[in-house]
């Protein structure tokens, strides 16, 4: 059923990533005019405080390198959070400066944020940064090339296959680990009055449920599950327990690769170096302009 799914290391039949995007309250200050004086919201993105260190000392109990992307000013208004995440020794990833949306920005002002949060993270781990995923899984006609330009190497925003594939740009390439909204978290746990977000909230188990639906066909066929998850969200005690089964679950079948993104993207850029695999690309971006059909569409030219 996967097209071109790629060989992973040691023979193992799949990969996967249970990454984390610790977006803490950055959203709620782009989202509503009066965030600063919803403590009470804020308390609840600040349980990032709480639940990474948490969740690294889960991932580092069982020898997991993971990755965690931060909002750059997240990393600079909370260091020690950044400061858990590297001296854990997982990979920091980046993921907008406030949590904006690409989209929302001319490239120019794209560019800039990505500037600042690069520098936020090569402040905070030493290193460049090797992989961006868009807030909100936002994602511009420009961020392809402005992405690639700015050395990142990957992406993890997009949704367009189940398995690797190279997005072309002028900027360069950039290899993508694409996602789903079935393996956020969000739609599963979440119920916010700030954000006006009221869903029926799931037990850990019935979230699983949908979790390792899309896992366990992933690795029955070969390739690769991305977990799209949120310290606040996922770090509670009763999730983060039910991860634990799953973890050791996967552990013990032993063919699983449970690895970081960073390193996902650089094995599928190294069996394309040697010519081992060849994965599907993509020129993007796909449109510069609106469609023309749609001025015939709304009626806007004259009928022939
Ligand atoms: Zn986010």
């Amino acid at each position: 059923m996967l097209v071109n799914a790629p060989s992973w290391p040691e023979g193992k039949r799949g990969a996967v990533a249970i990454t984390f995007d610790v977006d803490s309250d950055s959203q709620l200050h782009l989202s509503l005019p009066d965030a600063h004086r919803r403590l009470g919201a804020q308390s609840w993105g600040r349980y990032d405080e709480i639940a990474v260190p948490r969740i690294v000392s889960l991932f580092r109990e069982l020898g997991l390198r993971q990755t965690f992307f931060m909002p750059g000013w997240c990393i600079e208004h909370y260091p020690h959070v950044a400061a858990a995440v590297v001296d854990g020794g997982q990979e920091l990833a980046i993921h907008g400066y406030l949590h904006e949306l690409a989209h929302e920005l001319t490239p120019e002002h794209e560019e800039e944020l990505l500037g600042r949060t690069i520098g936020a993270a090569e402040a905070a781990s030493g290193v460049r940064p090797l992989g961006w995923r868009g807030p909100l899984f936002s994602f511009s006609s420009a961020s392809p090339e402005i992405l690639a330009r700015a050395g990142l190497r990957y992406d993890s925003s997009l949704m367009g296959d189940d398995v690797p594939y190279i997005l072309e740009s002028a900027g360069g390439e950039l290899v993508e680990l694409p996602v789903d909204s079935s393996a956020d978290d969000w739609a599963q746990y979440v119920q916010s009055f700030d954000y006006d977000y009221l869903m029926p909230v799931r037990s850990p188990e019935r979230a699983f449920e949908v979790f390792e639906a899309e896992l366990d066909t992933a690795l029955e066929l070969g390739g690769m599950w991305i977990a799209v998850w949120h310290p606040f969200v996922s770090g509670r005690p009763s999730r983060l327990r039910r991860l634990r089964v799953l973890l050791d679950r996967l552990l013990e079948r032993g063919d699983v690769w449970i690895a970081s993104l960073g390193e996902i993207a650089a094995h599928v850029s190294e069996l394309e170096r040697t010519g081992a695999w060849t994965a599907r690309r993509e020129r993007v971006p796909y449109y510069t302009e609106p469609v023309p059909e749609l001025a015939l569409v709304r009626g806007e030219l004259a009928p022939r």
